[in-house]
């Protein structure tokens, strides 16, 4: 044991002599080489600028220098990129907010492709169940945040380019600093809450959103508020819809899926993040918006291997934030906004009165008391693969959709040869819920029986059973 921690934090050690020699190094390649000083080279918005006075003076070819030349070469054979585009990628600023299955596969891409300034926003640690689609992060990262580890995995891929981790939650009081320092920011984020924030600081700061999700076998991207005044080949002036003028309200907290939660392939984000970081590509080289996802919505389905492209209603020209009058003016508390907390892993819904809620060690001590006569049924409500993965002894499987049809008199039925009656999911929130429908629909003599497991079979595993697994 002892001989573990030693190695350990030897490991560590060498790990902050590493950092801090990389840092020593890519300070030392930033005033050798050219294209990392920032004092003879136009900023990125200004290239990227409409400013007629602009155009003409900045000149292309002849200014990326060998080393980038040959590092970069196999896209600037690309005519929609060349030199002119590569210059523009080198000098881009890029925030990827969320260094997760959509952050890691974007981030790889734009730092290949030489993006100047990649920022990575992660409140969170890297945990073992991140890894299977996380490609930043490896099994020696557990436990380290997710920004630092993505920061460093970036480095070792491009140590030209300026890499900054973020290790903290966006919020009302960060947003605007962080935001207004980079030229694209890139939505891969799996909560609600952060969707509205980053939505309203982008449009306050006039950036465009490139906003992914992924789910199951299923992922969606689109690009919000884009601006064609930005971009010095677009011919006419044009502003594409944000988020809220698609979903001016947010939806029910109970009814938004999570990868925790509902379960992703590793490959759907990893398709929707490296698409991300294409229109990111694309965006900062000047592609035109008939050539962006901009008001349409691509689809890709896993499960049949089909991309489907939806067009999407152009702005609202009443939409209270990015129309020409907006209602609301400054960023809010988003958490209040939708109900629902950003951080994921804090979700705790209160629906049942504390009179059907039980905990794990009440639980165990009841189940130790019944016997043949005085029977305690636990009905636990996840999906029939979690179910199969691991239980609680004895628990009967009703999933938490079969409560939403007619499974509801199947199941009062069985609370009527039960002494007891315990709900249990993974977390504590949908075994609320589906205990609720039956709260609802049943009588008396039924509440007095039903009780639900708070903190789920993550509470049992904690404080009963410490083989049980946690997912
Ligand atoms: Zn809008």
């Amino acid at each position: 044991m002892e001989q573990i921690q030693r190695l350990e934090q030897e490991i560590d050690h060498l790990r902050k002599t590493l950092q801090e020699k990389e840092n020593e190094l890519f300070e030392m390649k930033r005033n050798w080489m050219p294209m990392e000083s920032n004092d003879t080279q136009p900023e990125f918005t200004t290239l990227y600028s409409r400013n007629e006075s602009n155009v003409g003076k900045v000149q292309y070819g002849d200014k990326l220098p060998k080393w980038a030349i040959e590092r970069y070469s196999r896209q600037i054979l690309l005519p929609d990129i060349g030199v002119a585009g590569q210059e523009k990628l080198c000098k881009a600023k890029v925030l990827i907010v969320g260094a997760g299955g959509l952050g890691c596969p974007a981030a790889v891409y734009l730092a290949g492709a030489g993006v100047g300034e990649i920022g990575i926003i992660d409140y969170d640690k890297v945990d073992l169940t991140n890894i299977h689609r996380q490609i930043l992060h490896a099994e020696c990262d557990q436990n380290k945040s997710k920004a630092v580890s993505a920061a460093e995995t970036l480095k070792s891929i491009n140590s030209n380019i300026k890499i900054t981790p973020y290790m903290l939650q966006l919020d009302s009081s960060n947003a605007l600093d962080i935001i207004s320092k980079y030229d694209v920011i890139l939505d891969c984020t799996d909560n609600v809450p952060t969707r509205y924030l980053l939505n309203d600081a982008c449009v306050m700061n006039k950036l465009p959103l490139i906003s992914g999700s992924a789910l199951k076998m299923e992922g969606q991207l689109t690009i919000y508020g884009y601006r064609s005044g930005r971009n010095q080949n677009e011919k006419e002036l044009y502003q594409g819809g944000c988020y809220r003028c698609l979903f001016p309200n947010p939806p029910p907290a109970e009814t938004v899926g999570s990868c925790s939660a509902n379960g992703v392939a590793g490959p759907i984000p990893g398709v929707i993040g490296a698409l991300q970081s294409l229109e990111a590509i694309k965006l900062i080289v000047g592609q035109t918006r008939d050539k962006l996802l901009v008001e349409r919505f691509l689809i890709f389905d896993g499960d049949d291997v089909t991309f489907r492209t939806v067009k999407l209603r152009s702005r609202d020209p009443n939409c209270p934030m990015c129309s020409e009058n907006p209602k609301i003016t400054n960023l809010i508390d988003y958490e209040v906004f939708c109900k629902s907390q950003a951080k994921e892993k804090d979700l705790d819904l209160q629906i049942l009165p504390s009179e059907n809620r039980i905990t794990a060690f009440q639980l165990k001590e009841e189940l130790g008391n019944s016997s043949m006569k005085q029977r305690h049924l636990l009905i636990d409500v996840r999906n029939e693969a979690e179910f199969n993965m691991c239980r609680i002894d004895g628990a009967v499987n009703y999933p938490i959709e079969q409560f939403r049809d007619a499974k509801v008199d199947e199941v009062l039925k069985m609370i009527d040869e039960n002494s007891k009656v315990t709900f249990i999911c993974r977390r504590g929130n949908d075994s609320q819920i589906a205990a609720k429908i039956i709260l609802d629909k049943g009588n008396e003599d039924h509440k007095g029986k039903i009780k639900d497991l708070i903190g789920g079979l993550h509470s049992w595993s904690e404080y009963i059973d410490h083989d049980f697994p946690v997912y």
